[in-house]
């Protein structure tokens, strides 16, 4: 999608710190880290948000929990690692490409703000 930040990472004009990358999926790190560990994993086909998976994407979305797991384990947080997906304005989404959070390295509380 031309206009969108994400997929403008993904096809490099915009530069990020890549962690990994395959056909389907891509993730890179935080900009604005909230934890020791923070990154980001996307899928390359552009979906706004979680709300706007369809049931085609089923598989996609998994792969990106098993990718995110791999690439935790790899940044030293395998053993505690909290995912977020932000859904909407009101839930703090500020990019409409589908994004999972990843956070560790540091005592993570509950309830999240
Ligand atoms: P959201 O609030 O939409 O769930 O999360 C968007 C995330 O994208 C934020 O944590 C923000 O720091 C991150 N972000 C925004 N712009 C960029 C960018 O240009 N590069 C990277 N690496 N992260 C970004
Ligand atoms: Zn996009």
């Amino acid at each position: 999608m031309d206009d969108c930040l994400f997929c403008k990472i993904i096809n490099g004009d915009i530069p990020s710190d890549t962690l990994y990358e395959d056909d389907d999926v891509f993730a890179f790190r935080d900009i604005n880290p909230q934890a020791p560990v923070h990154f980001l994993v996307i899928p390359k086909k552009h979906i706004s948000g979680p709300a706007a998976v369809a049931a085609e994407d089923e598989k996609l979305i998994g792969k990106m929990m098993r990718v995110g797991a791999e690439v935790a384990r790899r940044e030293g947080i395998g053993d505690g690692f909290r995912l977020v997906y932000n859904n909407g304005a009101d839930a703090g989404q500020v990019v409409f490409h589908i994004h999972m959070h990843i956070l560790g390295g540091r005592d993570l509380t509950w309830p999240p703000g």
